[in-house]
């Protein structure tokens, strides 16, 4: 009988397109890297509701590129270069978040650690438009941006109370100047749904509305090292997805949703031996390989 069962549960995750590990063509020479963008120090339960406020904590602002050899992809783009000089371009939260970032962290020398140019990047994904991962879309007019559409246009104008993650300037930049017919010169893939970028199912993007209204995850199928969920903020650190802990409110637009994305990691990590990468946990991030050195 159970057998039976489980023989149907492969058989309904088969039916709705989802691919494993084990049927994804990963390429050979396909690489995960690593990267910072700086630091910002807050209260921990902003990231784990009910933890303390203080002593804030310091927390890594993580992004990541995979080579893929139809093209390189980044994820998330940290937080807008200009704060290395300019802390004004955050009004208030510069000061708040005591955000550190020094030209090192400026996204053009983090991808110069791989030999990249930003117009050696040929898709964008940005797990949310928040200030540390949508800071720097701008930077990448010739690449392709992917996106949830809710997210788009939710980052050009939020509701309250989820206003304050979002720089208008970030997202400013992706208009095109007035009087053009497109409304961006960069080009987009707006997405309601997951996405299978290359269609081998080796980088798959995976909706998860939960964090902010259009949040979504990238799941990377290396060819060595397997599955690796990247969680964006949809987990904060390791322990939310074991514990089930959300995050204070205002970095919950949809607790449910959060919930069902720890739900989603779990599922992957049970069938597919699936590992995760956080972007901002201290202790993860540390452990983790940082670019020039590589997950294949
Ligand atoms: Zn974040």
């Amino acid at each position: 009988m159970k057998q039976w069962i489980s023989r149907l549960a492969a058989v309904a995750v088969l039916s709705l397109g989802a691919m494993t590990s084990a049927q994804a063509e990963s390429p050979a020479g396909m690489k995960l890297y690593a990267f910072t963008s700086g630091s910002m120090k807050l209260g921990k339960g902003f990231l784990q509701n009910l933890a303390p406020m203080e002593p804030k904590i310091q927390i890594p602002i993580g992004f990541f590129v995979i080579k893929h050899p139809k093209g390189n992809v980044l994820f998330d783009t940290g937080n807008n270069d200009k704060l290395i000089t300019d802390g004004t371009y955050w009004g208030k939260l510069a000061s708040v978040f005591e955000a550190k970032m020094t030209p090192e962290d400026a996204i053009d020398a983090q991808l110069a650690k791989i030999g990249l140019k930003p117009d050696d990047i040929k898709y964008v994904v940005v797990s949310h438009m928040h200030l540390d991962h949508g800071g720097n879309v701008g930077k990448f007019p010739n690449s392709t941006l992917i996106i949830q559409d809710d997210e788009l246009t939710f980052a050009m104008f939020p509701d309250e109370p989820f206003a304050g993650g979002y720089i208008p300037g970030d997202a400013q930049v992706l208009r095109s100047p007035v009087g053009t017919s497109k409304p961006s010169l960069m080009e987009m893939v707006r997405l309601e749904g997951d996405y299978d970028i290359f269609g081998d199912g080796s980088i798959v993007v995976h909706r998860s509305r939960g964090h902010t209204k259009g949040s979504q995850m990238l799941v990377v199928r290396l060819p060595k090292t397997g599955s690796t969920i990247l969680t964006g903020d949809a987990a904060y650190f390791r322990d939310n997805v074991e514990k089930n802990l959300i995050p204070n409110i205002v970095l919950a637009y949809d607790p449910a949703g959060i919930v069902k994305g720890y739900n989603w990691i779990r599922r992957m990590m049970a069938t597919e031996n699936a590992n995760f990468f956080t972007a901002h946990d201290p202790d993860a991030f540390k452990a983790m390989k940082k670019a020039p050195e590589f997950y294949e």
